[in-house]
């Protein structure tokens, strides 16, 4: 028996397990297992799957389910290894799965291993294979322009064609000999997502095609990415890269298709450019692994953040007293999303102005991101803290400029924060400077401006 155990890939487009096992002949079946820990609180109260992140979740399964029949694929909660190993004792099978990119996926894989379960792995996430990257990853570049002239040159990508579920017929399904049904968190189905937040390969698809060659709104990306708010600024593509709704590959090769119509220029180039950021960080989790996770990160510099109960609860409210902060919170606590921007001004806030420690900033962050990704969001917070891959030991942002840049209009801020009325900006950045009383609470520090 073949059994295919989907992680963070959620499709049948460019999955080279799948072809695998579609290859192959006898019992087989699909699994994703939905480690437990996930829906259980920690110490401060966060939960691994915030609910507009198990929406994504559970659509994008089911989407996948009913592209998969007649292979069943069956959804568990447990302790994946575990789990596994429960199976297999009961009926072996020989296991295909992606390659790992946390320690904790590390972990799992190496005690199926030590049990004697066979198996093969297959690279899903990433733009390149292991193999592609071998000078590059023996003296991996600190940082990522570094990393970026070497790759750039070598990327010649092979994208798998889906496998249709025709391609699954002669195989019979396996019977799965442990209990399914999962107590999901629950969401409003009245909420109306944004359509690239449907979970699923199928409305991923649909919502390349038309980012890229129906509304054709790369035409400005490079111009537009920073703005915070906004249907069309940016790609909106990172849920379906994190669930491998998508493959990087299939979308790298979508935007070569474009070029080819549309003609290259600045504005697609970045956005390959920001997957290549992606893929820098992606590599760099699984070459330090741990170390990642660490407060002092890559630098063995000693971390100043500490913990401030009222800070942090006033974070977790979106009641900073600071108005664009709260928006920004406010946004990602409703949606799972908010632009780049404003993902930088909150880690930069939470860090450099409230001096919390950085890693429960990035563990409230995988709460609430529907595309959270372990690499990028560990990634860019060690980043602006200064404990990651930064050449200048971390980033502080003035939210002053950085508004009056990005949101002059306050349209942002307007949107999110209604109760606020038809403020200016100068009213605004006084209130933060503790000087002005608006409608709103007071800062919790002044701003500098
Ligand atoms: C503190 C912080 C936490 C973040 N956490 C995550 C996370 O958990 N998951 C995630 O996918 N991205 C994360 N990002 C990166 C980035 O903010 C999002 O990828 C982006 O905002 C998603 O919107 P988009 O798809 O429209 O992006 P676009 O601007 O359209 O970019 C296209 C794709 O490139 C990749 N990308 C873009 N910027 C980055 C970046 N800085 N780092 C890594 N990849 C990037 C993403 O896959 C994205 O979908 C984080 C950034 C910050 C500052």
């Amino acid at each position: 028996m073949q059994l295919l155990w989907l992680r963070n890939d959620l499709r049948l487009d460019d999955h080279r397990g799948l072809r695998r096992l579609a290859e192959s002949q006898g019992a087989a079946a699909a699994v994703f297992i939905l480690p437990s820990c996930w829906l259980q609180p920690d110490c401060e109260g966060l939960h691994r799957l915030g609910v507009a992140k198990a929406r994504y979740l559970q659509q994008a399964l089911a989407d996948l389910s009913r592209r998969l029949a007649p292979c069943p694929l069956y959804v568990l909660s447990g302790d994946p290894a575990e789990l596994l190993l429960q199976w297999y004792r009961h009926s072996p099978f020989s296991l295909i799965t992606h390659e790992a990119q946390a320690p904790e996926e590390a972990a799992w894989i190496e005690q199926l291993r030590h049990h004697g379960v066979a198996m093969t792995l297959f690279s899903a996430q990433t733009l390149f294979e292991a193999e592609q990257l071998q000078p590059v990853l023996a003296a991996f570049p600190a940082s990522f322009s570094g990393f970026r002239k070497q790759v750039e040159s070598r990327l010649a990508l092979s994208v798998t064609p889906p496998v249709a579920a025709t391609g699954l017929e002669h195989l019979t399904p396996a019977l799965c000999p442990l209990p399914t049904g999962i107590d999901w968190p629950q969401y409003s189905e009245s909420e109306q997502p944004h359509p690239a937040q449907v979970g699923g390969e199928s409305a991923a698809t649909g919502w390349l095609r038309h980012y890229l060659f129906e509304r054709q709104a790369i035409a400005h990306y490079k111009a537009s990415r920073n703005q915070l708010h906004g249907h069309y600024y940016a790609s909106r593509l990172s849920a379906a890269l994190a669930w491998g709704c998508l493959s990087a590959r299939r979308v790298w090769q979508q935007i070569d298709a474009y070029e080819h119509q549309h003609g290259a220029d600045e504005h697609s180039y970045w956005l390959k450019f920001e997957l290549l950021w992606r893929e820098y960080f992606h590599w760099s989790l699984r070459l330090h692994g741990r170390r990642v996770f660490a407060a002092q990160g890559l630098t063995g510099r000693a971390p100043s953040g500490r913990h401030h109960p009222g800070y942090w609860q006033a974070w977790c409210r979106a009641q900073t007293g600071w108005p664009m902060i709260d928006a920004g919170l406010r946004e990602l606590m409703t949606t799972g999303f908010c632009s780049n921007r404003l993902r930088q001004n909150l880690a930069s806030c939470f860090i450099h102005e409230l001096g919390l420690d950085w890693r429960l900033g990035a563990r409230f962050f995988e709460q609430y991101l529907v595309d959270f990704d372990v690499a990028s969001n560990w990634g860019n917070w060690a980043y602006i803290a200064g404990t990651g891959h930064d050449p200048r030991h971390g980033r502080r942002f003035n939210p002053h400029r950085q508004w009056r840049q990005y949101d002059p209009q306050l349209e942002h801020l307007h949107y999110w924060l209604p109760e606020l009325g038809p403020v200016s900006l100068a009213q605004v950045e006084s209130h933060q400077q503790g000087r002005e009383l608006l409608n709103y609470p007071a800062p919790l520090l002044p701003l500098e401006s």
